[in-house]
């Protein structure tokens, strides 16, 4: 903990601001909702959040690379991974597995830091039943199911029937929103975006969550 007493005046409120409690941004969204574009524009804009980059059985798609995107791993090492503890959370979404490695999330939580998900509802309901208070859940809709469907074709680095497929399960997604603090819809990337990084602003300064604020407090009301 800081000592604000300490520190000279000029750099008390920075000191304050900086003495928090790490949080865990999860933004959940059928996918095509732009969600993944969002979380690369809150990385590229803030300094106080890192990505926690899943694992999955998955495969590799054109233009992922393996460590950045994703673990990608084969069924098997994602067993052992389930049976050592090794994740946080996992879940069986689209016919893969998919898990948050813990150890990575405990040290960006360690550093200070917040962290960033992007995971489905069973997992941002598996992290807020572990971790509850220090979990944030924000949901993006899509702006309509015609422009979702347009966006996954346009994407095409699936083929129709995956397109079908994830069509499908978008609704079924869209149908956990309730399990949300926060509902967005991605009618702008830009204004999305912006409301994003409000909400990610607010959650900072919430009393819990500014630890160096009772040692502040108690300077002023001495
Ligand atoms: P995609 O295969 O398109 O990258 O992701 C499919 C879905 O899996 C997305 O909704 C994404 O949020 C979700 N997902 C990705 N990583 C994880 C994870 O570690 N845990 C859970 N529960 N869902 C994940």
């Amino acid at each position: 903990a800081v000592d604000t007493a300490a520190v000279p005046p000029r750099r008390r409120r920075h000191a304050v601001e900086h003495d928090r409690r790490g949080l865990l941004f999860v933004l959940s969204s059928p996918s095509g909702a732009g969600k993944s574009t969002i979380s690369r524009m809150l990385l590229a804009a803030d300094e106080s959040i890192d990505m926690s980059v899943s694992a999955t059985t998955r495969p590799i798609r054109p233009g992922e690379v393996d460590g950045r995107d994703y673990h990608f791993v084969d069924v098997p090492e994602f067993k052992r991974m389930v049976a050592d503890g090794e994740f946080l959370e996992w879940a069986h979404v689209f016919d893969h597995r998919y898990g948050t490695p813990r150890k990575p999330v405990e040290e960006i939580l360690k550093g200070g830091r917040d962290v960033l998900f992007d995971i489905d509802w069973q997992g941002a309901q598996q992290l807020y039943q572990q971790a509850g208070a220090d979990v944030v859940r924000v949901f993006i809709l899509p702006p309509s199911m015609e422009e979702l469907q347009r966006r996954l074709t346009a994407r095409a680095t699936d083929d129709a029937e995956v397109v079908e497929n994830r069509m499908a399960r978008a609704a079924a997604e869209i149908s956990h929103w309730d399990g949300y603090d926060y509902v967005l819809i991605n009618d702008d990337v830009e204004r999305c975006f912006a409301q994003v990084r409000l909400v990610l602003r607010a959650e900072r300064l919430k009393r819990q969550r500014q630890l160096g604020l009772i040692g502040f407090v108690r300077t002023l009301t001495r």
